[in-house]
């Protein structure tokens, strides 16, 4: 039986059963593969709290070729990242992280770049004391994420018509599947408008590294013209609408932001 051996990202772990646990993994080598911890809710459990989720580990895991479910074997922590869960705010964000990775990425397919690129965003978000720039971290998390999966939107012409030129370009059409110039958006009931400004964060913070997208500067109204951009993208594209990212809405974040 095939061994699976990697540095993974724990992205969920639930209950099953009286004894066990169901961890869902985001493993560098292979992708998201899902593995069943046996009697890891006992107080003795050899796991302790290593499968929680947030935690870079290393596993090791078995099971049949094409099996939807491993047997988990190890599970080491390489690494923690305490600071995620210091407030509500950042926990919540790095959930949506998580969460988005989750419905995004199929089980076993390998995605190296989406596992760096979730490392490195979940380290900002805990460096990031602003609520305003953890939203913004989170957007162009989504928009990067979108990317690797081969599902980047058109930011550089009108998605509808084909004319350059950022000013002239003046909505977002996920049908389209990105901006739209003038003409193309007024045709499009679907569109939303989105500023210069908004566009301009999106196509940069595509373009930087994520170490860098939490120095940018966005308004909070800008961040919000993003949110709803990125998210009209992902119902039109992956058709569901996320948990967490529901609850960031619903939840009441503190309207004056004192990291700004
Ligand atoms: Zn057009």
């Amino acid at each position: 039986m095939p061994l699976y051996e990697s540095a993974a990202i724990i992205l969920r772990s639930m209950r099953l059963g009286d004894s066990d646990k169901l961890v869902t993994f985001f493993t560098y080598k292979y992708g998201k593969m899902k593995a069943v911890a046996k009697g890891a809710v006992k107080t003795k459990s050899r796991y302790g709290g290593r499968l929680e989720p947030f935690n870079l580990v290393n596993m090791i895991a078995f099971g049949k070729e094409k099996a939807e479910l491993l047997s988990l074997n190890t599970c080491d922590i390489q690494q923690m990242i305490p600071a995620l869960c210091a407030n509500l705010d950042t926990m919540a964000r790095a959930w949506a992280c998580a969460e988005f990775v989750d419905h995004l990425q199929r089980d076993r397919d390998e995605n190296k770049e989406g596992f760096r690129l979730l490392v490195s965003t979940w380290r900002e978000l805990a460096r990031e004391k602003s609520n305003a720039r953890q939203d913004l971290l989170l957007r162009i998390f989504q928009l990067k994420y979108l990317e690797t999966a081969g599902l980047k939107p058109e930011l550089e012409k009108c998605s509808g018509c084909g004319q350059k030129g950022g000013g002239q370009l003046s909505g977002f059409s996920a049908r389209r599947g990105g901006a739209v110039c003038r003409g193309c958006f007024q045709a499009d009931p679907t569109a939303i408008r989105v500023s210069p400004g908004a566009m301009m964060f999106m196509k940069k913070g595509l373009e930087m590294p994520m170490e860098k997208v939490g120095r940018l500067a966005a308004g909070q109204s800008v961040v919000e013209e993003i949110e709803k951009a990125v998210a009209t993208f992902i119902q039109a594209h992956v058709r569901r609408e996320m948990r967490t990212d529901r609850f960031l809405r619903l939840s009441a974040l503190p309207v004056g932001d004192p990291g700004k």
